[in-house]
């Protein structure tokens, strides 16, 4: 186990936001997270992944906690358990190469395995929910360890019951996979490359990736807005129409505008970055504003994707 005290975020953020923890705690098997969570019961703690879906408001006085379990193995022909702490697109690389099939369009997505099933990550057209069968998770108050089915994680887009009634209760120690044997590095390329050419490299250009999630409208209110912009792409679903959030933001003549050190990024105004040295309010700043001009424009809320902590 590796404790470090009133230690930079720096490094553990990709937003490159540099606020302080007054603890942050390092584990490597599930005796020494048992240990953690005991010593610190009551205390405040967040567990991170890779930092790439949050935005650090201020330092952050509790304890910071993070995995360095990074293992992966099969289980059977069409299973896979990964750790919480192994970053999900070395999984898929792994897999790749094994020729093994089903997760490569979640390829190049940031972050480790344990917040793939929190956020239920997801990109052109699959989402963690299609591949995830169960999840292991350790109970913070009582150190249990649970296994949730895919059914009982109650998947949503970019949901998760990690996120709403047991926010902050579990914490996922490890997720089993589907997958199948195929080929899948030809379509593993092509999205890298896509995703590349569309979305600031993490390391170069701080950002937690799409600022904002996609809202749903009624039915009724997509048919008034398509008769005034009968270009703006929709997608029916059973949760009513989608409309992309990019679309609505640069509607809003957002593109690659600034606030202080933020900017809506202008290959992709879904994406805010830290363009020069922005600071927590920065960001929330020109968060802010271009959602109220989205409300303006179009009686859309949009709401953050980004955990705000
Ligand atoms: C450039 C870029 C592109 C992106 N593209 C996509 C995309 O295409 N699709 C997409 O869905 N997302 C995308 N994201 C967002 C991000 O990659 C995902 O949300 C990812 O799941 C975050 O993983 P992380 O390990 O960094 O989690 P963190 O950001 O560290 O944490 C996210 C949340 O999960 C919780 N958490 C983390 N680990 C655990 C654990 N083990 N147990 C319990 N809770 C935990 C945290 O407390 C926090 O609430 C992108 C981000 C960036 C920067």
């Amino acid at each position: 186990m590796k404790k470090y005290e009133n230690i930079s975020l720096l490094p553990y953020n990709t937003f490159g936001i540099d606020v302080k923890a007054r603890l942050f705690i390092e584990y490597y098997s599930l005796d020494e997270l048992r240990q953690v969570l005991k010593e610190h019961k009551g205390e405040q703690i967040l567990h991170i992944g890779q930092g790439s879906n949050l935005l650090f408001t201020r330092d952050f006085n509790g304890i910071i906690l993070h995995s360095g379990m990074a293992r992966a193995r099969f289980i059977d022909d069409e299973t896979v358990e990964a750790q919480n702490g192994l970053r999900l697109d070395d999984l898929i690389a792994q897999l790749t190469d094994m020729a093994y099939c089903g997760m490569e369009k979640l390829s190049l997505i940031p972050g480790e395995v344990g917040a793939s099933a929190v956020q239920n990550v997801g990109a052109y057209g699959v989402e963690a929910k299609d591949v995830i069968e169960r999840v292991y998770t350790m109970d913070v108050e009582t150190q249990e360890e649970r296994v949730f089915t895919n059914e009982e994680c109650k998947f949503g887009y970019r949901d998760s019951i990690f996120k709403h009634e047991l926010k902050g209760k579990y914490i996922v120690t490890s997720v089993v996979y589907k997958v199948k044997p195929g080929e899948a590095s030809k379509t593993r390329e092509e999205i890298i490359q896509t995703r590349m050419a569309k979305l600031p490299t993490v390391g170069e250009v701080g950002s937690a990736g799409s600022f904002f999630m996609n809202p749903f409208v009624p039915e009724e209110k997509a048919k008034e807005l398509l008769e005034l912009y009968p270009d703006m792409p929709n997608f029916p679903s059973p949760q009513g129409v989608k409309i992309p959030a990019a679309w609505l933001i640069e509607q809003c003549g957002w593109k690659g505008k600034t606030l202080g050190g933020a900017q809506v990024w202008p290959k992709q105004p879904l994406v805010i970055v830290n363009a020069n040295n922005a600071t927590p309010d920065d960001i929330i700043a020109l968060a802010a504003q271009v959602s109220a001009s989205v409300k303006e424009k179009f009686g859309i809320d949009i709401h953050p994707e980004v955990n705000y902590i």
